[in-house]
């Protein structure tokens, strides 16, 4: 009986066990109030009925005193008690009719509720159970055994009669039996299906909450629907303005970060913020491009707020019909996936806010600070150079003095531009303070040093802002001038410092050495 009280049970194993507790004291009331009321029909309360009522409450109610002690004995004590109730059952029927007792139907009662309450096996097995003590108790009274009481004297064991009535009885009793566990089976399917279905979406939930880039978010809903429902194949995209951005693949060779902005079913999905079944999609739509002959899609838009910032999409086993419960279930997944995508989104404005210095768009000086270490630290250990130049706008206060501040904030705003442009990907253009600027150079050599920053340079000289600006610029390597990141800012400082002495619009390099405490050991380059 062990299997019927696992784990994955609908509701707790003592509540169920605390039911049939109360349905043993309710079998001894019905008993013994059917013998006070009509004792002409049940045979009155005779002493031997009394002393089997108080009996089986006495031991139902030790067992469950041991019962409450350990845990390991627990399923062995339930199962004992089943094969009491029917012990107990078989011998009212015994004292009170025998085949023809009145208070045969708690019979079924107790089958039926063993069969909900336990499980639909542990029904068939009490029902096998009661089938053998109904024979042995009539066999015991046909073999002379047992006493035949008043009540059982109406039929002679082994009479035509006798075996009519048995194989009715019998028969009717199987009939409730595997009637009660059929239906039990099947509501107990559904319900574990739910229940396992409410457990994977709290996993998720709880998967989500370990994740804060959008990009992870995507992959854990993804996955989570994916492993739940059977699809091998899907998509999450997050939508941009009028993109839409493939985060999160599944099943698909396709590279992410594909746009899928076109595709008509997207379109559909956003517009009307519907889930959409797709049983066969056109080739040429953008979703096929990623995920080649894609049938039974289950297009789920993504909402927060009112509005789709994106698109899950999952292929569903081919050749299966969707079941409405699916669909539900995913969209209840989505629905959890939106809020902690749409979260996520937010955070990575509001990082990108604090970290981005409003006027310029590059970098801003913590930012900076804590790139530069960053590098310090890599190259440190890979050994790969670090270079940083430091340039600075030539006569800047003129400028500003002459177009007025605003015309000097276009120029500022023009030079970080042209910065982030003429910058390789992996480079850290930052403003490090008024009209100075920074840019972090990594894996970039003292000797490459100097013709990157030129460029650099002369391209911030080269924006167009109505009047010809100029800059001046000063470079130094990690490890070759400084010996960390804060020496590596004042060697790049001083090289510009001696382009400004030089006559600015030009790059020093510097000479400064790694251990040098001399703030002026910069040359023109
Ligand atoms: P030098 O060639 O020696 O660098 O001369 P400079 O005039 O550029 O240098 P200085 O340090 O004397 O002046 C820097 C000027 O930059 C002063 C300040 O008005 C201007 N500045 C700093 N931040 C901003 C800003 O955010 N917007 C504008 N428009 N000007 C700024
Ligand atoms: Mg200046
Ligand atoms: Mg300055």
């Amino acid at each position: 009986m062990s299997r019927a009280f696992d784990d994955r049970e609908v509701a707790s194993l003592s509540e169920r066990m605390g039911y049939l507790q109360s349905l043993r004291v309710g079998f001894a009331a019905v008993v013994l109030s059917s013998a006070v009321l009509a004792p002409r029909v049940v045979g009155g309360l005779t002493a031997n009925l009394l002393m089997i009522c108080a009996g089986y409450l006495a031991l139902a109610a030790g067992l469950e005193v041991v019962r409450g002690w350990g845990r390991s004995r627990k399923i062995f004590l339930i199962g004992t008690m089943l094969l009491v109730d029917g012990a107990y059952l078989a011998w009212i029927m015994y004292v009170t009719g025998g085949t023809q007792s009145p208070l045969r139907h708690l019979l079924y009662i107790h089958l039926i509720a063993v069969t909900l309450l336990a499980s639909y096996r542990t029904g068939l097995k009490i029902a096998l159970w009661h089938s053998l003590l109904f024979f042995l108790l009539f066999y015991a009274q046909a073999a002379d055994l047992l006493e035949p009481t008043d009540a059982a004297l109406g039929l002679i064991p082994g009479s035509p009669d006798f075996n009519r009535i048995s194989l009715f009885n019998i028969s009717a009793f199987w009939l409730v039996a595997l009637a009660t566990a059929a239906f039990s089976s099947l509501n107990e399917r559904e319900l574990r299906r739910r229940k396992a279905d409410l457990e994977d979406l709290s996993a998720m939930s709880a998967a989500l909450k370990q994740e804060s880039g959008s990009s992870s978010v995507a992959h854990a809903l993804l996955d989570a629907v994916s492993e739940s429902f059977g699809c091998k194949r899907g998509l999450v995209a997050i939508r941009s303005d009028d993109r839409y951005l493939v985060v999160a693949t599944r099943g698909s060779e396709e590279a992410e970060r594909s746009d899928i902005a076109d595709d008509a079913i997207v379109a559909r999905a956003t517009t009307t913020s519907e889930t959409l079944l797709v049983a066969k999609p056109d080739a040429d739509q953008e979703i096929c491009r990623i995920l080649p002959f894609a049938r039974n899609l289950i297009v789920v838009p993504l909402e927060a707020d009112s509005s789709v910032i994106g698109l899950l999409v999952v292929e569903h086993q081919a050749g299966s019909r969707v079941e409405r419960r699916v669909v539900s279930m995913i969209e209840q997944f989505a629905a959890h996936g939106a809020l902690a995508l749409r979260n996520s989104l937010l955070m990575h404005e509001v990082q990108t806010l604090a970290d981005i210095d409003a006027l310029t768009g590059v970098a801003n000086r913590r930012v900076f600070n804590q790139a530069l270490e960053r590098e310090i630290s890599r190259s440190s250990r890979t050994k790969e150079p670090v270079s940083l130049m430091m340039i600075d706008i030539d006569h800047f206060k003129h400028y500003n003095d002459t177009h007025g501040h605003q015309a000097g904030d276009e120029v500022l705003k023009a030079v970080g531009a042209a910065l982030k442009e003429a910058s390789r990907d992996f480079d850290i253009p930052a403003r490090y303070g008024g009209e100075e600027f920074a840019v972090i150079l990594p894996e970039c050599s003292a000797r490459q040093a100097a013709g990157v920053a030129e460029r650099l340079r002369e391209t911030v000289c080269a924006v167009d802002v109505g009047e010809a600006i100029t800059a001046s610029a000063g470079v130094a390597t990690f490890p070759t001038n400084a010996s960390d990141a804060s020496s590596l800012v004042r060697a790049a400082d001083d090289a510009l410092y001696e382009s400004k002495k030089g006559g600015r619009d030009r790059l020093t390099k510097s000479r400064r050495h790694p251990r040098s405490k001399d703030s002026s050991n910069g040359v023109s380059a």
